[in-house]
């Protein structure tokens, strides 16, 4: 009998579809709980998005060998309960960094020229009198990247072509990139107080949870943008309403909210600073299906009984 692989989402079937030589795939969406459930009852390997696994999924999934998150943030994966059942936890680092930083790019530029309420005007007002605001160049601010990891290095490498000052704050000093990405470490209170655009590119952890909170936010200029495509949970959203409607910052590009789907009598969706988009980091053609190969092949290999090529960090050493 061959093992068992379910999908939980519909994307890149075929490339899933091409572990049937040695497995049998199952797509089923975990939003239909007990029918999930059931599939997961003789799985070995599971796809996932973004969904929850905690101790009450995996005790109904005793054959699972492997998780292969469809991403890189895996806060919402019990990772103590897979290591303990010895059940790998794979990711896709790298796969999808280029896409989130011309996101992140995106970001900035609808902000630096009100690009979405351009678009706005142009529907509503344009003809009727009142002038469109002027915007501001992106040529000689500076950029806050905090966390300067694959995704952070990435948006440095693209705003080179837009002459920004680069500055960054992580936990780990990169000094082996300082000279050619031409960026200088900061302590995140001097980010925060010389940035023109702060970028936000750390994982969600109990350490970053709330990171950017009313104290923060105000240490920033008040003609300052916010751009957030990590974890919406890093920031304190209803400090960033406050300082968005009084003025603390000028705007913020959020791609990521701390309830998702952002309910829509959110506050921070009446707010006309702020550019919104629905947790679409990852979201192009290219690289979903570099995505769906990358998980494909750490399930391949788990199923021939190796070990997964992207193992997440803290497993590492501690799972035969
Ligand atoms: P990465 O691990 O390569 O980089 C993260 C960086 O953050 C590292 O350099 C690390 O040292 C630093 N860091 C960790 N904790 C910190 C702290 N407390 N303070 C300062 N720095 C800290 O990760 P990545 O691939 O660049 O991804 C970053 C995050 O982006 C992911 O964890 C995920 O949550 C998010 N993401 C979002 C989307 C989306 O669709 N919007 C897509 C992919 C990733």
């Amino acid at each position: 009998m061959k093992p068992k692989v379910v999908v939980s989402f519909r994307q890149c079937e075929d490339v899933f579809e091409s572990l049937n030589d040695l497995a049998h795939v199952r797509f089923c969406p975990s939003s239909n709980r007990e029918e999930f459930l059931k599939e997961l009852s003789d799985a070995e390997a599971l796809v996932v998005g973004g969904e929850p696994i905690d101790e009450d999924l995996l005790e109904e999934a005793p054959k699972l060998r492997i998780i292969a998150r469809f991403g890189v943030g895996y806060e919402r994966i019990d990772l103590e309960a897979c290591t303990k059942r010895g059940i790998y936890v794979s990711y896709t680092p790298g796969a999808l960094s280029n896409a989130v930083a011309e996101l992140t790019m995106g970001l900035i530029l609808c902000l630096s020229r009100k690009i979405t309420e351009a678009d706005r005007y142009v529907r509503t007002e344009w003809g009727k009198g009142p002038r469109f605001t002027l915007g501001i160049d992106l040529e000689g601010k500076t950029l806050g990247i905090i966390g300067l990891g694959r995704i952070g290095i990435a948006v440095a490498r693209r705003t080179k072509a837009f002459d920004m000052k680069l500055v960054y704050y992580d936990v780990i000093h990169r000094q082996d990139l300082e000279e050619t990405l031409g960026i200088r470490f900061v302590e995140l209170d001097d980010l925060l107080r010389i940035s023109d655009f702060v970028t936000i590119h750390i994982p969600l952890t109990s350490s970053t949870r709330g990171l950017i909170g009313e104290r923060e936010l105000k240490l920033m200029k008040k003609d300052a943008y916010l751009i957030n495509t990590s974890r919406g949970s890093i920031i304190d959203e209803e400090a960033l309403c406050r300082a968005l409607k009084e003025g603390g910052i000028a705007g913020a590009g959020l791609d990521v909210f701390a309830k998702e789907p952002l309910p829509l009598d959110s506050p921070l969706a009446k707010l006309r600073n702020v550019v919104l988009t629905p947790h679409v980091g990852s979201a192009t053609v290219e690289t979903r299906r570099k995505m769906a190969q990358v998980s494909a092949e750490n399930v391949r290999r788990v199923l021939q009984g190796e070990p997964p090529l992207n193992l997440v960090p803290e497993q590492k050493g501690k799972i035969l």
